[in-house]
């Protein structure tokens, strides 16, 4: 984490330290948190809509803060008369400068990642893949806003080599801020969903934004996307950017720079060949990945380019890929209390998510019965119900058996899908609305068997691993 002087902190931060502050005295790491400072830390008072980080400052002084940031049109109360203060106009502001000015001083790698879906994933995946040679650092959680962009740049010690940083976004700006303070040497985007639609109005407007990733990159810097994506395509053409930055495309299409050849999606877990169009001396044969479902194999072939292009030998990305642990209820393979395959994926939905989850279950085969248990999409605008309707046209009767729906909005998911699945036995509809939880479980319960496989994914509101839970339990 950062270590700096006081005085250090304040040009960084745009800031002027108090009288009462000595500018030589040493700090160690800054924290949002008065709940977590620790020795010699210095605090960032954030302003919120229901709180004020300024009434945290004299606990933080008194768990140790060795100084705090203050802003200027606050005044400063007679307790703190004597405090090391950073005076700053406002404190998010300074925050994101101090960030961006120590990353300037470091010679770290940076690959900034995002896209609608498989961020997370992916930083994983790469950070994972990094270790091998580098020593690494990533983005923590989902730590990946403005807030938690900054805290985590300003957590890399300076000693690490590389740095794997997740950006995320739910409106244009926002990732041109983050990518201005990250600077990225590789910026990746994994894909365009439908993700934050009721923001950015069209497909079209949530490539630009993804886009926006690259106005951060340091020169010589590689934008890497998604080439399976016609938009992000012809964004970047529309971008023209600098001829210091390269671009290359990763994706299952074999026009693609980095592509997937011979791929096998099982139930435990992926395998490809990865192959480089422009230097088959760089393809990779037989590559395993813990994590199923093609989506991740995209992701892979992402987090895999963007190692090759710092260098990580072939020998040891397939080591990187065998020690992955993805971040909790990621399409991850779990069993029910009788046995029968769960495949958890209720982290979140959005179309394009949900079709690649229902492309997962379409591939996989020796099941009784392929079930799936589908929530409602939130926050997907004024087409909510033709996107959800969507996405009951595109299960078909030869990727399930059975749908089984969550939520108002989910009817009309089940609407649609019904007119592909006939009537099934008299009791034993293959696809049922529910807007009851309690009473989905127990109709699910009463009729899964230990050879059966089930999907269950929504939106995070939507809570569905409660269904997971229900059925490991009984
Ligand atoms: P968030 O915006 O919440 O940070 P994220 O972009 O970090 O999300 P992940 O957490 O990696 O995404 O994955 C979330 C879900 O998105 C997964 O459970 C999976 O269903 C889906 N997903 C992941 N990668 C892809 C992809 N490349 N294409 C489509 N869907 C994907
Ligand atoms: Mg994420």
């Amino acid at each position: 984490m950062i270590k700096r002087t006081l005085g250090d902190m304040a040009v960084m931060s745009g800031g002027t330290n108090s009288k009462a502050s000595l500018p030589g005295t040493e700090l160690v790491g800054v924290t949002t948190d008065s709940r977590r400072v620790q020795q010699g830390q210095l605090f960032i008072p954030l302003v919120g809509e229901h709180y004020d980080g300024h009434d945290f400052v004299q606990g933080a002084f008194a768990s140790g803060a060795g100084a705090a940031l203050w802003q200027s049109d606050r005044e400063v109360p007679k307790e703190l008369a004597e405090a090391s203060l950073i005076f700053v106009e406002d404190t998010l502001t300074a925050l994101q400068r101090l960030a961006s000015s120590y990353r300037q001083e470091l010679k770290v790698r940076v690959i900034g990642v995002t896209g609608s879906n498989g961020k997370t994933t992916t930083k994983d995946m790469a950070a994972s893949v990094l270790a091998g040679v580098f020593r690494v650092h990533k983005t923590e959680g989902n730590l990946n806003n403005h807030i938690g962009l900054p805290l985590t740049v300003l957590q890399l010690d300076e000693t690490v080599e590389a740095a794997v940083i997740e950006m995320g976004m739910s409106d244009f700006g926002e990732i041109e801020l983050l990518t201005r303070i990250a600077k990225p040497d590789i910026a990746i985007i994994t894909n365009i969903g439908d993700a934050h639609l009721l923001q950015l109005g069209s497909r079209e407007g949530i490539a630009k934004a993804k886009l926006e990733i690259a106005s951060g990159l340091t020169p010589g810097g590689i934008l890497l996307y998604n080439g399976d994506e016609p938009l992000l395509r012809s964004g970047v053409q529309a971008l023209g950017l600098p001829e210091s930055i390269a671009t290359q495309t990763f994706g299952i299409g074999s026009d693609n720079d980095w592509s997937a050849q011979n791929v096998e999606l099982g139930a435990d877990a992926s395998r490809f060949d990865m192959v480089s169009k422009q230097d088959p001396g760089r393809s990779i044969k037989g590559l395993r990945i813990p994590v199923l479902g093609q989506h991740n194999v995209a992701n892979a072939l992402a987090a895999i380019a963007a190692a090759m292009l710092l260098g990580v030998p072939q020998v040891r990305i397939q080591e990187g890929l065998s020690g992955l642990t993805l971040t909790g209820m990621r399409i991850e393979p779990l069993r029910a209390a009788n046995g029968a395959l769960l495949l958890s994926d209720a982290y979140n939905a959005n179309p394009t998510a949900v079709r690649a989850a229902v492309d997962l279950v379409a591939h996989l085969s020796g099941y009784r019965r392929k079930w799936l248990v589908l929530g409602d999409m939130l926050e997907l605008g004024p087409q909510e119900a033709e996107l959800h309707a969507g996405i009951g046209e595109y299960v078909l009767p030869d990727k399930a058996d059975a749908v089984l729906t969550y939520g108002a909005l989910s009817r009309h998911t089940a609407e649609a899908a019904a007119k592909n699945f006939g009537i099934g036995e008299a009791g034993d509809q293959p696809v049922i609305a529910f807007e009851d939880k309690n009473a989905l479980i127990e109709w699910l319960q009463a009729r899964l068997a230990p050879e059966d496989l089930v999907l269950v994914k929504g939106s995070r509101g939507m809570r569905m691993e409660e269904i997971i839970q229900a059925l490991q339990r009984v």
